[in-house]
């Protein structure tokens, strides 16, 4: 492994040790549907079972449980209304620290409930996420809080890199995983995981087509960013920050491609998980299975591991997903 990467398979063992007992060891399963289709054995990554809903509890609690002592006792902070919001308040609560969660005044009460629900101090400032990122970085400054980011940190993808050590376990000949990719955490800690346990073993990261900034920024071969635009796969919104520390290099030395998914093609991952495998996952969580029903993975040479890595899906915009809707945002934007 490049000596110079950020983080190691030894970061990553020890964050499997320290979680163990503290997070749920997702299933694999078999799907019959996708291994017809695909003429490989096709197996399901069921991580939206986890805890909160999604693997951010993975990363959150790995951060959480290294802090000092200090640390700890003076709490943590994000600005995320989102997966990451709900496993830091989870993690810290579970740990005996505080959670302090900055959201603007624009985000739906239902998500301010849903997060105080899970024992977070919540505050509410501005209009804006980069208004609630200035109140994070307030209060890191004048209060001590301990700022944990969503993925660029090396605790957060060794947390998120335990579910590659779990694929290769339940998985031993596994020839290609597919992992969904924002920000580039999970993605970064599976492949460094399964690279460094089954090196020939093909690790392909699957996102939206509108807005891929790990995509966009590989092929600069910087950090660059895009154009934010509302999509199915809302949980891989954001960019992958300018000043990208972790996953970049992680994402640039470990992955072997991403692929890019229409929203047509996402809106008939999700309708498959539910339809043909009765699990409901959100739009993130269902890129793999998106882009196997588009037949943009050539599936040989053994097994595929899919991960559904999220099921925080709006009730409503799933079933009029389900009901064959497959651009609502589009829609919207026309009326
Ligand atoms: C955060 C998230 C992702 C993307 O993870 P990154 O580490 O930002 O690449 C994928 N799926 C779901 C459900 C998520 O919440």
């Amino acid at each position: 492994m490049n000596a110079s990467l950020p983080m190691t398979i030894d970061d990553i063992e020890a964050a499997a040790r320290r979680l163990s007992g503290r997070v749920l060891t997702t299933p694999l399963v078999a799907s019959a549907s996708l291994s017809r289709l695909c003429g490989v054995p096709v197996g399901l990554k069921l991580e939206h079972h986890q805890t909160t809903g999604s693997f951010k509890l993975r990363g959150a609690t790995n951060a959480v449980l290294s802090l000092s002592n200090e640390e700890h006792a003076r709490g943590v902070v994000a600005a995320s209304t989102g997966n990451h919001g709900r496993a830091l308040a989870h993690a810290a609560r579970a740990e005996g620290s505080v959670a302090t969660i900055c959201m603007s005044h624009l985000v739906p009460e239902n998500k301010v409930s849903e997060i105080r629900r899970l024992g977070a101090d919540v505050r509410i400032v501005g209009r804006s996420q980069d208004e609630a990122q200035q109140e994070v970085e307030r209060l890191v400054a004048k209060k001590g809080l301990v700022m944990v980011p969503p993925f660029d940190h090396p605790a957060v993808v060794a947390g998120q890199g335990t579910l590659g050590l779990e694929i290769v376990e339940q998985m031993p000949d596994v020839a290609i995983v597919l992992v969904p990719v924002s920000g580039g955490g999970l993605a970064a800690g599976v492949a460094a995981a399964v690279k460094a346990r089954r090196p020939a073993t093909r690790v392909i990261g699957l996102t939206m087509e509108r807005g891929a900034a790990m995509q966009a920024s590989l092929a600069a071969g910087k950090p660059v960013l895009v154009e934010e635009q509302p999509s199915l796969a809302d949980s891989l919104g954001g960019g992958i920050g300018l000043d990208n520390r972790v996953t970049f290099s992680m994402c640039r030395e470990f992955l072997d491609d991403i692929i890019l998914l229409t929203e047509a093609e996402i809106a008939a991952g999700m309708r498959h998980a539910y339809a043909e495998e009765r699990e409901i996952v959100e739009g993130a969580g269902a890129v793999g299975i998106a882009a196997l029903l588009a037949g943009k993975i050539k599936t040989i040479g053994g097994p595929v591991a899919v991960i559904l890595s999220g099921r925080n899906v709006d009730m409503g915009l799933h079933l009029s997903v389900m009901n064959g809707g497959t651009d609502p945002f589009r829609k919207e934007a026309a009326a």
